[in-house]
């Protein structure tokens, strides 16, 4: 048996998006929300002798992938934490994939931490975060690492997981790198210039259902959308206007009035998503290592959590794009598969 390198498996999903509140797509920024809610989409091509003769555009209201991709990234970081039970290194990482808190980053940036912003850290562990800092040296002299190429500093720290299982399964990752070749380790440790805990989340992310769901620094994501455009291309757009409200007192502001620019309840966006379980990465092509067995795993979890995603579209609706606490952007997202269910069939195992 050997991992595929090809696709484990993709499937193609009809989204639609049916507004039930005013929405405003592009982030609040009311100003310039003109940019932000309409792009460009060309209505018509006529092609002359052997050449574009000429090219209708004309501008389009639209959902940007992003904005569908960070409301159904949110959801499931709330839904994994009810599925997993944490019975796997998969389950536990899903569980403990979350945003960072500000509070969290103020604790990073006392541990002179602060590269990147670690998403699976325990928010429960206040001074820590559910690790502790080793250096290249520490680990070398424990034997967990070895080989340290020259040239790499050894002062350098890597943020080891506290909880038993995720850093048991770690240092096998970071004992796998020794078996390497060295550029590949050279390659992997330059990332960790000042010292982050940028190593750590390379891992996790590789096993974590949501980053394969949705992708992070270090992956592609399974899911992609395309844009939202309105069914039948023709949309209105509704101008609301606002009082402005003083952050300070909370009260009126005198003599200010905003406007923002939106698109009206009842109106169906609609485009195409594809899922698109990821093959093994590199490092868990040897299908000895405990990162092909757990990357198994990963791909299962993926594959559970994108089907209770489903089940909460089918009962909720989302809140999607800005002012969503003035009350816009209550919407109903479905996700409808268009050539197949998803089956369980798992693609990613081929004999020899
Ligand atoms: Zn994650």
């Amino acid at each position: 048996m050997s991992l595929s390198r090809a696709p484990s498996f993709m499937t193609a999903l009809r989204v639609r998006l049916e507004l039930k509140a005013y929405t405003l797509i592009g982030g609040g920024r009311v100003g310039n929300v003109i940019e932000h809610v309409k792009d460009m989409i060309i209505e018509r091509v006529k092609l002359g002798k052997g050449s574009i003769a000429s090219v209708h555009c004309k501008l389009m209201p639209l959902v940007p992938p992003t904005s569908i991709k960070g409301v159904l990234r949110s959801i499931a970081e709330k839904i994994a934490k009810r599925l997993f039970t944490g019975s796997s290194i998969p389950e536990k990482l899903a569980i403990l994939h979350h945003q960072p808190t500000p509070f969290e980053e103020d604790a990073r940036r006392r541990s002179n931490l602060l590269v990147i912003n670690t998403v699976h850290s325990d928010m429960r562990d206040v001074a820590t975060l559910g690790f502790e800092i080793q250096t290249l040296e520490e680990l070398e002299r424990n034997g967990v690492m070895d080989r340290i190429p020259l040239g790499v500093d050894k002062g350098l720290r890597i943020a080891i997981p506290k909880d038993e299982s995720l850093k048991k399964a770690f240092q096998e990752y970071l004992r796998s790198l020794k078996a390497k070749p060295s550029e590949r380790l050279a390659i992997m440790l330059q990332g960790l210039e000042a010292g982050a805990d940028k190593l750590f989340e390379i891992w996790a992310s590789t096993l974590c259902p949501i980053c394969i769901l949705f992708g992070s620094p270090f992956r592609g994501s399974a899911l992609r959308f395309t844009a939202l455009l309105p069914a039948g291309l023709r949309v209105e757009l509704a101008r609301r206007y606002h009082v402005a409200i003083e952050r300070s007192r909370g009260i009126r502001a005198e003599g200010k009035l905003y406007s923002i620019e939106c698109m009206e309840p009842g109106t169906i966006l609609e485009g195409l998503a594809y899922l698109l379980l990821p093959p093994a990465p590199p490092e868990a092509e040897d299908s000895d290592s405990v990162l092909s067995s757990e990357y198994s795993k990963a791909l299962d979890c993926a594959q559970k959590l994108f089907e209770a995603l489903m089940k909460y579209l089918e009962n909720l609706d989302i809140l999607i794009g800005g002012a969503t606490s003035r009350g816009y952007g209550l919407a109903k997202l479905s996700l409808e598969f268009i050539n197949q269910e998803l089956n369980r069939q798992r693609y990613y195992f081929r004999s020899n």
